[in-house]
């Protein structure tokens, strides 16, 4: 979620997968699209335990349906992690994780990270960043609400815009000036405003990322 992003999702893991096996592959998916209007409802009352027990539920499902495997195409809603699988068997692609074994991997230690206000100020996914020995950056304030704004009122609708691209841009610019040596897209369609092309460190996008990862599992 939101559905934007799970459109990137599906798109980036046909595309790995069409090119990492070639001819007609494609990948066997169950994709589970929730209304994310509900979800988003219940994040701003803090009803962080019925927003758990809906992906719980959901991921009970997915088990059922014959998934090998679960991605929780959100950063956010890693928070919820362990509740959501709260007895199920099959594992769980962790997005943090995979993000931090691809900045270790270049020998990057201080991230910057643009996510939603929730990502970002809590410490369900900062923690995971320092326990991977990473050391994240995180904007400013004013930075902060204009990053988790453009994401819900924007992004998550599947509107871009260059005034919203060249505000991301001035963010990120402002985290390299505050030592990050690279930077996190820490929410899964920061993607749609910020890449490679206009980020003067190394960009993480936690979409591709976890798509990559996904797949690496899924043909292990
Ligand atoms: N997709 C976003 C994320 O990666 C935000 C939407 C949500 O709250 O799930 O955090």
């Amino acid at each position: 979620m939101s559905a934007a992003s799970t459109q990137t999702y599906y798109r980036e893991l046909c595309d790995l997968t069409r090119a990492r096996l070639g001819g007609l592959h494609s990948p066997e998916l169950l994709i589970r699209s929730l209304d994310f209007a509900g979800i988003e409802a219940l994040q701003m009352k803090g009803e962080w335990e019925a927003a758990g027990a809906i992906l719980n539920d959901e991921a009970k499902a997915l088990e059922r349906g014959g998934a090998g495997l679960i991605v929780l195409a959100t950063n956010t809603m890693h928070k919820l992690a362990s509740q959501m699988m709260n007895g199920v068997t099959i594992p769980l692609i962790h997005i943090a994780d995979a993000t931090a074994q691809a900045i270790k991997t270049m020998e990057l230690r201080m991230p910057g990270l643009m996510a939603t206000a929730f990502t970002m100020e809590q410490s369900f996914y900062t923690d995971r960043l320092v326990a991977a020995g990473l050391n994240p950056v995180l904007p400013k304030d004013a930075d902060r609400a204009e990053t988790h704004r453009i994401i819900y009122e924007e992004l998550c609708r599947d509107i871009i815009t260059t005034q919203s691209e060249a505000t991301y841009v001035a963010i990120a610019n402002r985290l390299v000036e505050a030592g990050a040596d690279s930077l996190i897209l820490g929410c899964t369609e920061v993607g749609m405003l910020l890449n490679q092309g206009n980020v003067q460190v190394p960009v993480f996008d936690t979409t591709l990322i976890h798509c990559s990862a996904a797949l690496d599992h899924a043909l292990e």
